[in-house]
């Protein structure tokens, strides 16, 4: 074999190995925390720091049916901490395996798992923030925006900075007026009840995935940078 041969493989193989190992690097640790007639929650923790500066949790697939958030937000949670070591970012990641692809029941049924098996979790971790992923519909809002459905103080100050460093949507709800939603009494109440911050993150469905991820990372960025602050 040619000496300029050799050399060629083995700067190949000792590429391969460092991707490989960026890989095998940057991978979460998984367990399945919660599992039902209705599905499961897996808890999917990134980062290496022994005393991270920011916790942040981040739920996907409690929407079964929605395909955009679901897809992307895993993978923010992973290259994010991987280019962050002073993050630590726990992706509970929801498996609706009852009636998923029906639209009300399939919703309700991802509530109700986050309800009995994050918002426990969440009580047991010190996370500065939760956000809630979801795709919506083009009429339920506009673009990319951020909800904080209990109006709770550490949540409303917190998305109003951050809205405003990625320009994205802000919509508040008057807390004085009652709810119907099911989702606030189930799923985002309960977790500000544990003392952690809640934005309800909606991704318009008909975006694309690449533009999606990106926005997701500005997203969990500028919600690191402001904790971080
Ligand atoms: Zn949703």
């Amino acid at each position: 074999m040619g000496k300029i041969l050799k050399i060629i493989l083995v700067i190949f193989i000792v590429i391969l190995f460092a991707v490989l190992g960026l890989f095998i690097y940057s991978e979460g640790h998984s367990e399945v925390i919660g599992e039902n007639d209705l599905g499961s929650v897996t808890k999917v923790t990134y980062g290496h720091s022994s005393n991270p500066s920011v916790e942040i949790g981040i739920v996907s697939g409690m929407h079964s049916r929605e395909l955009n958030h679901k897809f992307v937000l895993p993978l923010v949670s992973r290259v994010f901490a991987f280019f962050n070591p002073d993050v630590r970012i726990v992706n509970y990641v929801v498996n609706v395996t009852d009636h998923p692809e029906d639209f009300y029941i399939g919703r309700a049924n991802g509530e109700s798992l986050v309800h009995d098996y994050v918002v426990k979790d969440v009580a047991k971790e010190d996370l500065d923030l939760v956000i809630i992923g979801h795709d919506h519909e083009p009429t339920y809002g506009e673009d990319y925006y951020v909800a904080t459905p209990t109006m709770d103080n550490a949540s409303v100050k917190l998305a109003s900075k951050v809205t405003k460093d990625i320009g994205f949507n802000y919509y508040k709800r008057n807390a004085s007026q009652p709810t119907q939603s099911t989702s606030i009494a189930n799923v985002d109440n309960p977790i500000v009840e544990t003392g952690t911050r809640v934005f309800v993150y909606e991704i318009p469905e008909v975006d694309g995935k690449v533009n999606a991820f990106k926005r997701s990372y500005d997203l969990v960025t500028a919600s690191f940078n402001r904790l971080n602050a």
